[in-house]
């Protein structure tokens, strides 16, 4: 399924042409569907057919309280990394018990406000974590269930900024010394060992990785079973990649199925979770904008086209952050410069003051001043990213339901740019 399609020449959203959002909102938007969200969402959920399985959507790829929404009706569980993301789920009707809690650094209060809405796992990444946990929970008379998320030491081939399973990486516990802190876990009166978790990279786009992290894990919950501690659930984090421009991921089948094999192969049956972002709400969204200028720089013989729009890397972070690339699409084609087939090769940059503020390079585009560009795959990562920088207010955001169009966030206002600042008093 695709969420964004050609009608007439003129850029869908399901049923609904960008342009007409662009007039009624504004730009720059981001724009979502929610068919699209749904059909990813069941895919992943069918393709383990029968065997036991939860889904942990990673709310840190698009927290739009809507979008988690639409997945907690669908059963979804959620993977959360701050206190603030679970207020969100919590607000969006998600059910706590079907939360897991990552993230290195979790404070007395994030652990205290995590037991007492009664997530269902921590997934712990240090021996000290460990202990705070423990003694919060004492404190508050409460039992905290938990998985220690472990190294596997696996390289995924993506990026190395958001490559985080090798043994170098601030995330998690060396496998080889998980033992001992399952031991110690186990010896705890208010922990209750539930899991393994790892979580070795995103936009991973094939599956061996995820096979060679699955089978160290089974290695270390054989290792626990000798020792006389039992787990009850797998869970092999996020990571499955998406179509940006010609990558070929695994389909979601191929990713479940790899897993399943490796599961058969070594005997095991024990419940396994996942938890995807990206590949859930990636390319559910754009980036809507509008060009506000082009022009034309050379310096010697070198002739630079820029084409000027109205989003910058403030709205969009991903490719001055990770140099990554998103397509870059005309919206109607049958504007003045598309039909005449002004093409020509730009940088498509933004409004901010930095030579970073690129979000395009070198891209073939028919365009004039004024028309509507979408910015595509940018429904993970990106408005979750969005900072004030420049004093630029965030984007809205809208959310696409067949032929329904429902504004998910407002545009932020001036007033809201200033928000809690005060100036000093009078001398
Ligand atoms: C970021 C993250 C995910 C999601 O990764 P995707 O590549 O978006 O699927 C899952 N689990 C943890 C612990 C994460 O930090």
């Amino acid at each position: 399924m695709q969420a964004f399609t050609f009608n007439d020449g003129v850029m869908h959203a399901e049923s609904v042409p960008l342009p007409s959002i662009a007039e009624e909102f504004g730009t720059p938007t981001y724009v979502y569907s929610r068919a699209f969200i749904e059909h990813q969402w069941r895919n992943l959920d069918d393709a383990f057919g029968d065997y036991p399985h939860d889904i942990h959507y990673a709310v840190k790829a698009n927290s739009n309280i809507a979008v988690l929404n639409v997945l907690a009706q669908l059963g979804s569980g959620f993977d959360i990394v701050s206190a603030g993301e679970l207020y969100r789920v919590l607000q969006a009707g998600g059910d706590a018990s079907k939360i897991v809690f990552s993230g290195v650094a979790k404070s007395r209060s994030d652990i205290e406000y995590a037991l007492n809405s009664g997530v269902g796992s921590l997934n712990i990444e240090s021996t000290a974590e460990l202990k705070r946990i423990n003694s919060v929970a004492l404190e508050l008379g409460k039992t905290a269930r938990i998985a220690l998320r472990v190294n596997p030491d696996v390289d995924p081939q993506t990026h190395p900024y958001i490559s985080t399973g090798l043994a170098t990486a601030k995330f998690g516990i060396s496998i080889d010394a998980a033992l001992e802190v399952y031991q110690l876990a186990n010896s705890m009166a208010n922990i209750q060992v539930h899991g393994v978790a790892c979580h070795i990279g995103s936009q991973i786009t094939t599956t061996s990785p995820f096979s060679d992290a699955l089978d160290r894990v089974i290695d270390l919950v054989e290792r626990l079973a000798e020792h006389g501690i039992h787990i009850k659930q797998l869970d092999l984090g996020g990571g499955l990649g998406i179509r940006y421009a010609n990558e070929q991921p695994p389909t979601p089948q191929a990713y479940v199925a790899a897993m399943l094999d490796t599961l058969k192969k070594r005997g095991i049956t024990l419940p396994v979770a996942i938890e995807p972002g990206r590949y859930i709400v990636g390319n559910a969204g754009v980036l809507l904008s509008r060009v506000e200028y082009l022009k034309t720089n050379t310096a010697g013989d070198k002739t630079t086209n820029f084409a000027i729009i109205d989003a910058g890397m403030n709205d969009l972070m991903r490719p001055s952050l990770y140099q990554a690339h998103h397509n870059i699409t005309a919206v109607d084609a049958n504007s003045e410069a598309s039909s005449s087939r002004l093409l020509s090769h730009y940088e498509v940059v933004g409004p901010v003051c930095e030579s970073a503020d690129v979000l395009g390079s070198n891209r073939a585009l028919a365009i004039g001043a004024g028309d509507l560009i979408a910015i595509e795959s940018a429904g993970a990562y990106s408005f979750v990213m969005a900072s004030n920088y420049n004093s630029r207010p965030r984007t809205a955001e809208v959310m696409v339901d067949g032929d329904c169009t429902h504004l998910i966030r407002a545009r932020e206002t001036m007033a809201q740019l200033i928000e809690g600042e005060s100036t000093l008093p009078s001398k």
